[in-house]
């Protein structure tokens, strides 16, 4: 893992009339997975998405929050993988953060051992862990004037999955249902997370703001499926371990962050857990 905090990558991915969305990415090099976080700037406040992994990713991306100069008025994290929330209790304890039940459940439950489980990064991961406190459904809601649509996916890369739509906006956050640019964490449910892709390749939504990498566009949507797919049939002719990753690593040099694999193959081929 890269030790340092090198390279952040800020963009405004869009702005219309009163809105402004920006993506902030951690670090490509070395072992980072260029963790994708993202603000949704209105007239009066900022609506956040996932917190980042490592601390000081986590303060750049609340220093840059706070440069725009309004209050943060939520946080909303995606799912329980640890580099979405770490980043809560590093640099977002005093914000109001909101997930899914599931979610917040697992760290209230798990987050402690979490953070135990990657000792190995000292100060890099935060001393205590952040619950959030809110629990948000399927639905829609509008927050200073913009219309967020919620939606739960359950059981593609992480058990559960919230994925928020801007639909005047055309601006779908789906954090890591794709990975941009990057090699994606892969699970035993690739059939399912095909079809969920699929379905976003037939809405009206343009931008897709992922977990992973840079901002993206149905090409993007659709070379995961390419890239998902092509993993089913790896797996399926006898592919595993090592085999597995030199395929996908062969087949697609241009795709970032292998550090992924290291990550996920003991729980795709050695059973230490589903997701
Ligand atoms: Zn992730």
């Amino acid at each position: 893992m890269q030790t340092e905090a090198t390279d952040p990558l800020v963009l405004v991915v869009k702005r219309t009339g009163d809105v402004r969305i920006h993506t902030f990415v951690s670090s490509f090099a070395a072992g980072n997975i260029a963790n994708a976080t993202h603000i949704v700037e209105t007239r009066n406040q900022l609506v956040l998405v996932d917190a980042q992994f490592l601390t000081p990713y986590a303060r750049a991306f609340r220093d840059y929050a706070d440069s725009l100069g309004k209050p943060i008025e939520r946080l909303y994290l995606s799912h329980r993988h640890p580099d979405h929330w770490f980043g809560l209790g590093a640099a977002f304890s005093d914000v109001t953060a909101y997930a899914l039940a599931e979610t917040m459940g697992f760290i209230q439950d798990h987050g402690e051992a979490s953070i135990n489980d990657h000792w190995k990064l000292g100060d890099l991961v935060p001393d205590r862990i952040v619950v959030p406190k809110h629990a948000v459904s399927p639905g829609t809601e509008t927050i200073d004037g913009v219309r967020y649509v919620f939606d739960l996916v359950t059981d593609t890369e992480i058990d559960f999955q919230l994925t928020i739509g801007l639909p005047e906006l055309g601006v779908f956050f789906a954090q890591d249902l794709l990975y941009s640019g990057t090699h994606l964490y892969l699970t035993k449910h690739l059939d399912r997370w095909i079809r969920v892709l699929r379905g976003l390749l037939l809405s009206d939504y343009e931008v897709f703001l992922p977990g992973h990498g840079l901002p993206a566009d149905k090409n993007e949507v659709a070379r995961n499926v390419e890239y998902l797919s092509a993993a089913r049939q790896a797996i399926a002719g006898g592919l595993a371990d090592d085999a597995f990753k030199e395929f996908l690593l062969q087949r697609y040099p241009e795709r970032r962050c292998p550090g992924i694999f290291d990550i996920y193959l003991p729980r795709l081929f050695g059973g230490a857990s589903d997701y």
